[in-house]
């Protein structure tokens, strides 16, 4: 795959890109609540755990690192299918209440397991343990499971998260964040145009918004676009197809629009010294025609890194590159 991109990288003169990518990993927990079909996974799971490797694979040959966003459910192996609440009303009748060879889109330490065993340091961050909307519950039910995941966190991989992606893009309250430990939370810009026209040109060409990390309340909050965008929208979305009016593009050209996206917006963040935040599914890749544009372009950051042009930061490296200013302690004068 050819784009301009590769012809112009050479005659700008460059400021350095920080990019960051998170990868939901919810598997059945993800919209359990929304859609019982659940058309867009494979019943067992399989072709998720195997384009997660794929993407693995890439990650280890180019050497880039990503933020995978687990709900910590999946970290149980199994389970009775009750736990404490306070939770929505039927949020657990989901819950199969039986392990990880029964029902692997509910258990999945393996996918985990698999994310840890590659020499890639990539970050486990918490995506809550059930998934819960923060909208239908009380902020402290909120921390109760964010608490919940984390001491399953510690017990399991012995370490907690210090990141955290909220369900559905939902803020949680900044002092929840700091009592859990939390440093860093992703959340989502609001800017779809109203316009279907030109939400359509804004899903294919971009670009996306792009907003530098700050810091608010002693926790840093970085920012990324509601749609998922390190995958194509105008490609089918894990097993299910892509929705209209996009679905109906060729595939290699949804493929090139999708790499030009990804590629032009890096492009702007190395112009403007910018920090880009991509996101997805785990479920949004796990098909052969997504995975083509994501290698693709994982080569590009890796080549744009070595070049000094790019820095690829995982959720969890960005209060180093973005520290909290430092007040000064001397009085004014002196
Ligand atoms: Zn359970
Ligand atoms: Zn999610």
């Amino acid at each position: 795959m050819t784009t301009p991109f590769r012809r112009v990288v050479d005659t700008v003169e460059w400021m350095t890109a920080v990019v960051t990518m998170s990868v939901e990993l919810e598997l059945g927990w993800g919209v359990h609540d929304l859609d019982e079909h659940a058309d867009h996974l494979t019943e067992d799971g399989r072709e998720e755990r195997r384009f997660l490797r794929r993407l693995l694979d890439v990650c280890d040959e180019t050497g880039v690192a990503m933020t995978f966003d687990v709900v910590d459910h999946l970290l149980l192996t199994a389970c009775d299918g009750h736990h404490d609440g306070p939770y929505p009303e039927g949020w657990f009748d989901a819950d199969p209440g039986t392990d990880v060879a029964v029902d692997p889109l509910f258990y999945a330490p393996d996918v985990v397991e698999a994310i840890r065993d590659r020499p890639t340091e990539h970050e486990l961050c918490t995506h809550s343990f059930s998934h819960t909307p923060l909208e239908t519950v009380d902020a402290a039910a909120v921390s109760a499971d964010l608490e919940r995941g984390q001491q399953l966190e510690a017990d399991v991989l012995g370490q907690r998260s210090r990141s955290f992606v909220p369900p559905r893009h939902r803020p949680p309250p900044s002092d929840v964040l700091v009592d859990r430990g939390i440093d860093v939370v992703r959340i989502a810009i609001m800017n779809q145009a109203d316009n279907p026209v030109r939400r359509a040109g804004q899903l294919l060409f971009g670009p996306p918004p792009m907003r530098d990390p700050e810091w608010i309340d002693g926790v840093l909050w970085t920012y990324c676009s509601t749609h998922p965008n390190l995958t194509a929208p105008s490609l089918p979305s894990g097993q299910r197809p892509a929705g209209r009016p996009l679905g109906w593009l060729p595939t290699g050209l949804a493929q090139r629009l999708h790499l030009q996206y990804l590629e032009r917006a890096t492009l702007r963040a190395i112009e403007n010294d910018e920090h880009l935040h991509l996101w997805c599914h785990l479920y949004d890749l796990s098909n052969e025609r997504q995975m083509a544009p994501v290698s693709e372009y994982l080569q590009t950051l890796a080549r744009l890194r070595e070049q000094g042009r790019v820095e690829v930061c995982t959720m969890d490296e960005l209060p180093d590159r973005y520290p909290a200013a430092v007040e000064s302690s001397a009085p004014p004068g002196e």
